[in-house]
């Protein structure tokens, strides 16, 4: 697995299929990482993007591989790994975004559920931040992959949230995702408790199994509630969203870096699957933003899409939201 920095002949291709006559002029990517190696420990990064900067020249020289001139804002927050020295992430993100030459970056700031609470709302307070990402990764030391969320999002978290009118980005975990009883409980308890909490559940709510977006039915009373589509690679589950939630919430996020590795994931039984081309030895698969693109669009042309709802999806709801 590696993180390309050019695209080959045949992506070309396949991105020009994807995007040609679909894309709007404007696009902001409503979910990107960046990280700088000297927050991080090595061996806990994925070894693709262990050890390299990947701050906002290597953001904007990547998306613009794949949107061109068209991406004119985004919504950025550190990549999150275990044993990250968040404060130091956090301060030198914000540091970078404000010496960027045009201040278009809006960013969230990574928190964990032992953070001071006094320091998250310094940041949403400040400006410098729009939301707060915590990860499951910092409910424990153990396996965190079926673990309740407010192990890991805790309700302090919601509150402050709720006080600034920021954006929380959930990364659902739980086989079932959106799906599951326990997290669509606090889902609506906890969205129902901080209205101006505005929710935002990463990959179309984690549905890396696209069977798992239905669960999203069971959210969609909630107008707080809104998904990214950030890394999802099948049409199913974005189609679902719009089902669902309708045109004014669902995002399209790059999920950058993961969008530069040559792979995609797909719907396996009960689970799903990453597939890398490197490991598959498969020298004809794409990018995962390439891919995500191309299921976009399926999914759009599936639904009969409008210019107008396609123009929400890339740009006016994260406007919208964002400021
Ligand atoms: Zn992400």
């Amino acid at each position: 697995m590696k993180l390309e920095t050019e695209l080959t002949s045949f992506d070309r291709e396949l991105l020009t299929e994807a995007t040609d006559g679909f894309l709007p002029p404007q696009v902001i990517d409503f979910h990107a990482h960046v990280m700088d190696p000297r927050f991080y420990a090595r061996d806990a990064v994925n070894p693709a993007f262990a050890g390299r900067p990947m701050g906002f020249p290597e953001y904007t020289a990547a998306l613009e591989l794949l949107l061109g001139p068209r991406l004119v804002g985004e919504f950025v927050f550190p990549y999150p790994a275990r044993r990250t020295d968040r404060a130091g992430v956090n301060a030198w993100m914000t540091a970078e975004a404000r010496a960027a030459a045009t201040p278009r970056h809006r960013l969230a700031a990574l928190v964990a559920p032992a953070d001071d609470p006094g320091v998250a709302g310094e940041w949403l307070r400040g400006g410098a931040c729009r939301g707060l990402k915590p990860y499951h990764l910092y409910a424990n030391d153990g396996d965190t992959r079926q673990t309740d969320i407010e192990d890991w999002a805790p309700e302090w978290m919601w509150r402050c949230c709720h006080e600034h009118e920021a954006m929380l980005i959930l990364h659902l975990v739980k086989d079932a995702s959106s799906a599951h009883p326990a997290n669509q409980e606090a889902l609506l308890r906890l969205s129902t408790r901080y209205p101006g909490c505005r929710v935002v559940l990463a990959h179309v709510g984690r549905s890396f199994n696209h069977r798992t977006a239905r669960g999203l039915k069971a959210l969609a009373s909630r107008p707080n509630i809104v998904v990214d589509t950030s890394a999802i690679t099948e049409s199913e589950g974005i189609k679902i969203a719009f089902d669902v939630l309708g045109v004014d919430r669902v995002l399209y996020g790059s999920d950058y870096p993961i969008s530069h590795v040559r792979g995609r994931c797909v719907t396996a039984g009960d689970s799903f699957q990453w597939i890398y081309g490197e490991e598959m030895n498969n020298p004809r698969m794409t990018l995962v933003g390439i891919e995500s693109l191309l299921s976009h669009r399926q999914a759009a042309e599936d639904l009969g899409l409008s210019r107008t709802d396609i123009e929400k999806l890339f740009f006016a709801n994260a406007r919208a939201l964002l400021g």
